[in-house]
């Protein structure tokens, strides 16, 4: 490249991460080495808005003020998935559910840039965008999950997720998934298929399957829901949804454990168990899981090449130094792959690289979860735990939390009340 090309080249990359980026004043600089916005202090980037990676921004910035945080998200706008399910339900909108980055920036001086990390230099200490590189001295990364399409015969990633929604990363997958079941003749078959665990969030199908019964025993009573679930049975909660299932829906809801979906067919509509082929008329395939993308670009997940092991008190990758896992992409011991977990996490995680940046002792870990399921859109149930770190793993305490007793509206309360404080405290 000559010096003229090479001078256009880094012009247009400002210009392209100048448009990307927001709350930082005026366009951010493009070095000739291609950084984005050169280092001038101590600076932590994060990579992830969402519920780990928020949380982590804000808290290092809210705990040492002299260290510079750049938050790097794909997405102008974060879609929740909690609550999604209630969208598809129809007693919640997508706008309800949808958050912006804006007052990060304005309250809390995080710098947030809106472009997708291609890859992690860890031996240079950066992250590759399109807009640029950005070199760190402590690097948070909480990219939630990524799908193991390949284990599906039949999937095809670009086609399958149009025809099958699976819906689970929030926005437009929900909005299809709804549009089906609005679309769905009444005495249809929607089949809902369950991957092996882990998998983000374990009562979230179950609370699909109650929200797709609730909206159809107001609109379409004649309809049936199957869940084939590569499980042996319900995988949390199992006694309350079961039990609401049958004070709401009773014949509706079939549940089929052992049943694992291993093939699928998005021109007949229909999914294969290795036994039986069975067609819906909405198909809704929550492939398995692993880390994002990202995570497994960077090496940062195991022998299992699925998941991301850090330690069990900062959540610095015991793979790679000074990168810190947080949110569905790590493996956190007993805390299931939650938002409420991430956001814990994402606390300890960041007051940690503070001291670790500051050169005192990491403080030990304080874990909470709270895992709300609506069976209508008036009764909820919960499950709660607190965990701490005991030979060097994330354990829950014995005798904290539990299950909420019964169905009740109370929890829905709750719930309500929850899922507006956290999308608050994300945002602001
Ligand atoms: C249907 C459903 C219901 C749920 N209900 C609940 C609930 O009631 N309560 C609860 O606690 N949890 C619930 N969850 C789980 C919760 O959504 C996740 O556990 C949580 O989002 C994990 O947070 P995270 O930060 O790891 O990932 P996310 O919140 O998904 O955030 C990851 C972010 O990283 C960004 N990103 C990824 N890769 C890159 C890249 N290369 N460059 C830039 N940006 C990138 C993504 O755009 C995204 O914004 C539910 C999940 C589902 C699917």
């Amino acid at each position: 490249m000559t010096d003229i090309k090479r001078r256009d080249f880094f012009k247009l990359m400002g210009g392209a991460a100048g448009l990307a980026l927001a709350g930082c004043a005026g366009a951010p600089m493009v070095s000739s080495t291609g950084e984005m916005m050169p280092k001038t202090g101590r600076r932590v980037v994060v990579i992830g808005g969402g519920y780990g990676g928020t949380i982590a921004a804000k808290y290092v910035r809210m705990s040492d003020p002299s260290i510079e945080v750049v938050l790097v998200e794909k997405s102008k706008q974060f879609v929740s998935c909690p609550f999604s399910n209630l969208v598809i339900g129809g007693s919640y909108q997508i706008g309800d559910i949808t958050i912006g980055y804006d007052k990060l920036a304005s309250n809390h001086g995080v710098k947030v840039v809106h472009q997708e990390v291609t890859g992690i230099d860890a031996g240079a200490k950066k992250v590759v965008t399109a807009g640029g590189t950005l070199s760190y001295d402590r690097l948070i990364v909480s990219p939630g999950i990524g799908f193991r399409f390949e284990e599906l015969e039949g999937y095809d990633p670009k086609a399958t997720p149009s025809a099958m929604p699976h819906a689970w990363k929030a926005g437009e997958q929900t909005t299809i998934l709804r549009r089906q079941l609005e679309a769905m003749k009444d005495g249809g078959t929607a089949i809902i298929a369950v991957p092996t665990t882990p998998y983000r969030c374990p009562p979230g199908p179950y609370e699909r399957a109650s929200q797709m019964a609730w909206y159809f025993k107001q609109a379409k009573p004649k309809s049936k829901i199957i869940i084939l679930d590569a499980n042996p049975d319900v995988t949390s909660k199992g006694a309350l949804f079961k039990k609401g299932w049958d004070k709401h829906y009773k014949g509706m809801i079939e549940f089929r454990g052992n049943n694992k979906v291993v093939k699928v067919d998005h021109k007949k509509m229909a999914v294969d168990t290795g036994v039986e082929e069975i067609k819906g008329d909405v198909v809704n395939v929550i492939p398995p899981q692993r880390a994002a993308d990202i995570a497994i670009k960077a090496g940062l997940v195991g022998e299992d090449k699925k998941w991301c092991p850090v330690d069990a008190t900062t959540f610095e990758s015991t793979i790679a130094k000074g990168i810190h896992v947080i949110g569905d992409a790590c493996i956190a011991g007993a805390m299931p792959k939650s938002g409420y977990s991430a956001n814990s996490e994402a606390k300890v995680c960041a007051l940690n690289v503070v001291a670790l940046m500051n050169g005192k002792e990491p403080i030990p870990l304080s874990g909470i979860n709270t895992c709300y399921s609506f069976l209508t859109d008036k009764e909820a149930v919960s499950v709660a735990a607190v965990y701490k770190v005991d030979g060097g793993k994330i354990v829950s305490v014995k005798g904290a939390g539990g299950v909420s007793p019964d169905l009740s509206t109370l929890e829905a309360q709750y719930a309500r009340s929850w899922i507006k404080n956290i999308l608050v405290e994300m945002s602001t």
